[in-house]
């Protein structure tokens, strides 16, 4: 057993973590990480989804509904893979580490094509990745315009959105321990 990954406050060089937007903590106003999310209690409607939440979601504010909404990555990695999966549209996945512990960051309902490093291009924290996708479209399967920022400890690319058990989320991380700003 590992022990838990802490915050190092000093952290420089790859181990530096930016926010993948600005005015981060502002945004996770709707499912912030470990949520458990029904489609009863679901602050978003309609709502597919029932589970315990991954990550964290950052909505967009009103004025950049129709805007072009840059993230940005949020550590210095690899990008590991690039694609369109069910529930997110356009995904990409980076390898990252914390403390020197291998980490696996997953950004969903990006716009794929918007995505111009290559799989296997190492990313800077603060590097612009993509942009979002367009709410409502293929671009974000559908969901609302919003990111969906995952840390799954490890090397493997696990993109689930929701676990269906409390023990399941520890193998997961908090991005805003890291990746919200002030
Ligand atoms: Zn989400």
């Amino acid at each position: 057993m590992k022990n838990q990954i802490e915050k190092d406050p000093d952290v420089e060089g790859k181990f530096s973590f930016q926010p993948p937007l600005d005015r981060a903590s502002e945004r996770v106003t709707k499912k912030p990480f470990g949520i458990f999310i029904t489609p009863q209690n679901s602050p978003v409607s309609p709502e597919r989804f029932y589970g315990y939440h991954t990550g964290a979601d950052f909505e967009v504010f009103p004025e950049e509904l129709y805007l072009d909404v840059e993230v940005k990555a949020i550590c210095s990695g690899e990008l590991k893979m690039k694609k369109t999966a069910t529930g997110y549209g356009g995904l990409a996945a980076e390898a990252c580490e914390i403390n020197g512990d291998p980490i696996t960051v997953i950004y969903g309902h990006l716009k794929l094509s918007s995505i111009a490093a290559k799989v296997g291009e190492n990313l800077k924290s603060g590097d612009t990745l993509g942009i979002l996708g367009k709410g409502f479209s293929s671009e974000t399967n559908g969901e609302r315009k919003h990111l969906h920022l995952g840390i799954h400890k490890g090397t493997a690319i696990n993109i689930l959105g929701y676990v269906q058990s409390k023990e399941n989320i520890s193998d997961w991380i908090d991005p805003c321990l890291y990746a919200c700003g002030k």
